[in-house]
């Protein structure tokens, strides 16, 4: 029986609604060099480009997050198969730390570990690079390799010259391409930082063994309940339902909910929580199909929730992630807070409850689109 390919990714993923535009498909194309599939339009699958250069290899097929073809594999080298229960995934800690680095505290979304952490590893030759996302605007970022600590300080979301920037971004999202750029940086040793869709593409490719993938040294994974999307034409309906001047935003943070700190021009300062719920309309329509809120295949895990403001929540996952984390905090990079037990143990039901949230919402996307539930979450 020949493999199933792009074509089948159009009938059992695109054309029922779920595809995640994680980008896994296009990046790893076993035909990149002819761009067969891409990204043509924003906040819509990925298209045939060139069909007739197209190898059916089906290497697109098994590494799609929604085809479900190595979920079983990825959960018993991730030690997470019993997801449903535990949708933090595997971990033996939680952390909850914050970066000794001034700057990289004063620009980080949070307590500005992740950044921290990737200069770490390029200072000790870990890796030669990262690939991160840089801020356009407050809705807009664009995939990056960062190969030092300028770089990273570039790449950071806290520092932004918004009112020029804003008039000239046509559209706006907080999900960023990042995994088809790994095609450019093949020759290096490098950090990706993700979301857990292209996290979960990238473990498809290494468990495959399928080039660039190999120079992947480690995953940062990205706590991640939804990502946002619109058009300019929305932009006006979102001020006026929030009350938000995006020329006056200092800063945007997600963590139990989405947050906003406004500078206004009168200098005043105020904070804004919107609730995930209230912002359906903004929402990636891709993001429903999507049941991974921490991370669980990266080998290190870092959110904003259940840490207090410039603090991040940190989880080492794997053998590897374990180690770089001890030798970073070991090397005085990270100021960590005490958890005791019973902080521990909160912080694990916070984060468990969100996790258990994303995918009920999962499941009754599926069922409202028809869909099987091949992972086998509503398993109860
Ligand atoms: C789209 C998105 C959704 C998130 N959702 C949640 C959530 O629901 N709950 C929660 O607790 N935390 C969420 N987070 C994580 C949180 O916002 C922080 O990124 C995390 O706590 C790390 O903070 P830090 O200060 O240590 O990172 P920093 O030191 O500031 O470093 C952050 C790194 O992430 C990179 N980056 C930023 N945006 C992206 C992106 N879109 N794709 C890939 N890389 C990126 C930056 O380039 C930088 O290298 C989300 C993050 C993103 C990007
Ligand atoms: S060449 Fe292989 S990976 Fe690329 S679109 Fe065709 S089947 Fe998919
Ligand atoms: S979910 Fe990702 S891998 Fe699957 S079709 Fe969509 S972009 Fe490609
Ligand atoms: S919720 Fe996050 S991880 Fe899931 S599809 Fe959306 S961007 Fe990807």
């Amino acid at each position: 029986m020949s493999p199933k390919t792009f074509e089948d990714l159009i009938t059992e993923v695109h054309d029922k609604g779920i595809c995640q535009e994680c980008g896994g498909c296009v990046s790893f194309c076993s035909s990149a060099e002819y761009d067969v599939i891409g990204f043509t339009k924003p906040n819509a699958p990925p298209e045939y480009i060139n069909k007739d250069k197209c190898l059916e290899c089906g290497i697109c097929y098994v590494i799609c997050p929604q085809t479900h073809y190595l979920h079983e594999e990825l959960d018993t080298t991730y030690k997470s198969l019993d997801f449903h229960e535990m949708p933090i995934g595997h971990y033996d800690k939680i952390y909850s730390c914050q970066s000794k680095d001034s700057k990289f505290l004063e620009v980080g979304t949070d307590g500005g570990v992740v950044n921290s952490l990737i200069n770490f590893l390029i200072e000790e030759n870990i890796i030669d690079g990262a690939i991160v996302a840089k801020m356009e605007s407050p809705f807009s970022r664009e995939s990056a390799i960062a190969y030092n600590k300028e770089d990273l300080i570039k790449a950071s979301g806290a520092t932004l010259d918004i009112s020029t920037q804003l008039n000239e971004v046509q559209k706006f999202s907080t999900y960023t391409h990042s995994i088809p750029k790994l095609n450019h940086y093949k020759f290096k040793k490098l950090a990706v930082v993700g979301t857990p869709c292209q996290i979960y593409t990238i473990r498809c490719m290494q468990a495959l063994g399928v080039t660039p993938s190999q120079n992947i040294e480690v995953c940062l994974g990205l706590f991640c309940y939804e990502n946002f999307f619109f058009e300019k034409a929305q932009i006006e309906k979102f001020q006026k339902d929030f009350n938000i001047n995006l020329k006056q935003v200092e800063k945007i943070n997600i963590k139990e909910d989405l947050i906003f700190k406004i500078h206004d021009e009168d200098n005043n300062k105020r904070t804004i929580h919107l609730p995930f719920n209230h912002l359906n309309d903004y929402m990636r329509t891709a993001c429903n199909a999507c049941s991974d809120f921490t991370n669980i295949y990266a080998d290190i895990s870092f959110g904003g929730l259940g840490s207090q403001d410039k603090f991040t929540t940190v989880i080492p996952r794997t053998e590897k992630g374990q180690k770089i984390f001890t030798k970073a905090k070991e090397s005085d990079i990270f100021d960590c807070v005490d958890l005791g037990e019973a902080k521990q143990e909160k912080m694990r039901d916070l984060i468990n409850n969100f996790a258990k949230n994303k995918i009920k919402r999962y499941l009754e996307f599926l069922k409202k689109m028809g869909i099987q539930d091949n992972y086998k979450l509503g398993r109860e």
